[in-house]
């Protein structure tokens, strides 16, 4: 499998939850590198724009008031398969039905409050990346 680059975000409820460090240990433990990292405060507009593709849904107003809610860790990870084994660390949507040591099983609340996002392909990775970092500041923290 290629070498890829993939988007996660730690939420605001692991940000609150002082768990920036267990997250990103388990990405790292997984084999995923942190190419680019930076703590934001997502926007009500970004918020709404990152998640547009659920803006039929009903939890969607809230889901944008959650995400807003604090600052959340930005950061785009590469690695052997990287989209898929971010998702695979990850856990599914609900931490009820993640698999132990994943880890929304670990550090999230609800489905809702469920720690960390991941992109869910590598097209969507690439706009995701392109949503938070741009090319430059990418180049710049390239590593040698
Ligand atoms: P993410 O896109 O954040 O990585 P995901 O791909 O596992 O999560 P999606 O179906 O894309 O799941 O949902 C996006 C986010 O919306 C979820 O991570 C969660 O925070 C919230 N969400 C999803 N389903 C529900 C639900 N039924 N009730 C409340 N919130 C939900
Ligand atoms: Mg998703």
């Amino acid at each position: 499998m290629a070498i890829e680059r993939t988007f996660s975000i730690i939420k605001p409820d692991a940000v609150a939850n002082n768990v920036i460090g267990g997250v990103t240990a388990k990405l790292e433990a997984a084999g995923l590198r942190v190419l680019a990292s930076k703590m934001v405060r997502l926007t009500e507009t970004q918020a709404k724009a990152f998640y547009a593709v659920h803006k039929e849904r009903p939890f969607y107003g809230d889901l944008v008031k959650f995400m807003t809610e604090g600052p959340v860790v930005v950061q785009v990870l590469e690695g052997e398969g990287a989209v898929a084994k971010n998702r695979q660390v990850m856990g599914a949507t609900n931490p009820e039905k993640a698999d132990a040591g994943t880890i929304r099983k670990e550090f999230a609340t609800n489905i809702e409050r469920n720690a960390v996002h991941g992109s869910d392909a590598p097209e969507t990775a690439k706009e995701e990346i392109a949503f938070f970092f741009s090319t430059a500041e990418l180049a710049s923290l390239a590593r040698s």
